[in-house]
């Protein structure tokens, strides 16, 4: 089972890049590609939630649009700023356009931390952000969660003890538990924040794909209303709504950074590709997206009913989630969890081990949990790949009985 380690890298590679621990997901890749597998250990956007037609209209528009060829401001697109603005509620001049959230999450460390500052993030998170630490020689420090997220006791004891200049979350049908916090813990986390000069960085791709109702308040909206000494960086993303391939994310930036901002970006690639964010505004302008979203949340809700449905027939107990594309899975009590992987590998079926998103190696407790992403396969996989996964359960439930 692929676990976290350090790249080797020869003696002329940077002290940072060398410090990029591998990502685990990523080391699944080969496994993914294997003849007959069924993985659900990719958080990838499921193919049939692509509006094809509808993007197919928008690349045509784009392509006879002279500003997609044209440098454009390293901002953003003009046009799609103000769009942007509106999907977030919140005034175009806070808007930066990015190659995808992952950048706004490089952006953000590097326009507002120093290398060697800490950033506090969850115990369970996004392996790709502890990259972006190391790339950038900031200091990742693990902070203990309940099921609500990140508690407030232990964020506090970390400030009070090490020099942290950030708070990393993904709040809302976060990666990888799927989960959103409530609004009593977001206020609960600002404060505490505002208090200490800590900037939030609120990873937020997958909001908009809520279930029945829309998420609670983002951190950047409770920052006006509760506390306006909080410091709030939002990083959004087209890649789960629209599609991943066109790299366009955006970040909402405090004032006092707007200026860092920009010019870690310009510093970073000058500016976001053009086709691609005049393929955005054409998109966003026909209407189509409003018409096709409600599709997508509708797809994907269907799909995480019938992964329940097959998980509590295959012997698991999982618990649905109001939106995204993750569903975190306890593991039956006396299972043994690097048993259970090679077990589902056999059966030709995958799913992303716990340990995977361990914030800290050393913190063994993850491994009894798996995430499963129920987006990117069609019902009849799902049901066929949760039986792999029952089989695999009983397979490693009769190893166990026999040790
Ligand atoms: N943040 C989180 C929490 C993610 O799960 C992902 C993608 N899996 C990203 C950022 C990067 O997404 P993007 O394609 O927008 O760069």
């Amino acid at each position: 089972m692929p676990t976290h380690e350090t790249s080797h890298a020869p003696s002329h590679t940077s002290r940072c890049a060398a410090a990029i621990p591998l990502n685990p997901l990523r080391a699944l890749f080969p496994l993914v590609a294997r003849d007959g597998m069924l993985s659900f250990a990719n958080g990838h956007p499921s193919p049939d939630a692509c509006d094809h037609v509808g993007l197919a209209h928008a690349v045509d528009c784009a392509k006879d649009d002279e500003m997609s060829w044209r440098y454009g401001p390293s901002i953003g697109d003009p046009d799609l700023r103000p769009q942007l603005a509106m999907l977030s509620d919140v005034e175009p001049d806070a808007i930066v356009v990015t190659s995808g959230s992952q950048q706004g999450i490089d952006i953000a460390v590097r326009s507002a931390l120093n290398p060697d500052d800490c950033v506090a993030i969850p115990s369970a998170c996004y392996p790709a952000v502890l990259s972006v630490l190391a790339a950038n020689g900031q200091r990742p420090i693990a902070i203990a969660e309940d099921e609500h997220g990140v508690l407030p006791e232990a964020l506090h004891d970390t400030i009070s003890s090490s020099a942290v200049r950030a708070l990393y979350l993904t709040p809302t049908f976060g990666n990888p538990t799927g989960r959103v916090m409530p609004r009593a813990r977001r206020i609960a986390l600002l404060e505490i924040c505002a208090q200490h000069d800590v900037l939030v960085i609120e990873d937020d791709p997958y909001c908009d794909l809520w279930f029945e109702t829309p998420p609670h308040d983002t951190f950047v909206a409770l920052a006006r209303v509760v506390n306006r000494n909080a410091d709030v960086i939002a990083l959004r993303s087209a890649s789960k709504s629209v599609a991943p391939g066109l790299r366009v994310g955006w970040m909402v930036v405090p004032d006092r950074l707007r200026g860092a901002v920009a010019a870690i970006k310009q510093a970073s690639d000058l500016q976001t590709s053009g086709l691609a964010q005049r393929t955005v505004f054409h998109y966003l302008s026909s209407g189509q997206f409003d018409a096709w979203l409600p599709q997508v949340r509708a797809l994907y809700q269907e799909r995480q009913t019938v992964m329940i449905d097959g998980l509590h027939s295959a012997g698991f107990a999982p618990t649905p989630v109001d939106g995204g594309m993750f569903s975190w899975v306890k593991l039956p009590s006396g299972v043994n969890p690097e048993t259970l992987f090679s077990n589902a590998v056999k059966q030709n079926v995958l799913f992303a081990p716990g340990i995977s998103f361990a914030s800290d190696p050393t913190n063994q407790s993850l491994r009894h949990h798996i995430r499963l992403c129920f987006a990117a396969q069609g019902c009849a996989k799902i049901k066929q790949g949760c039986k792999r996964l029952g089989q695999a359960l009983a397979e490693s439930s009769e190893a166990q009985n026999h040790d």
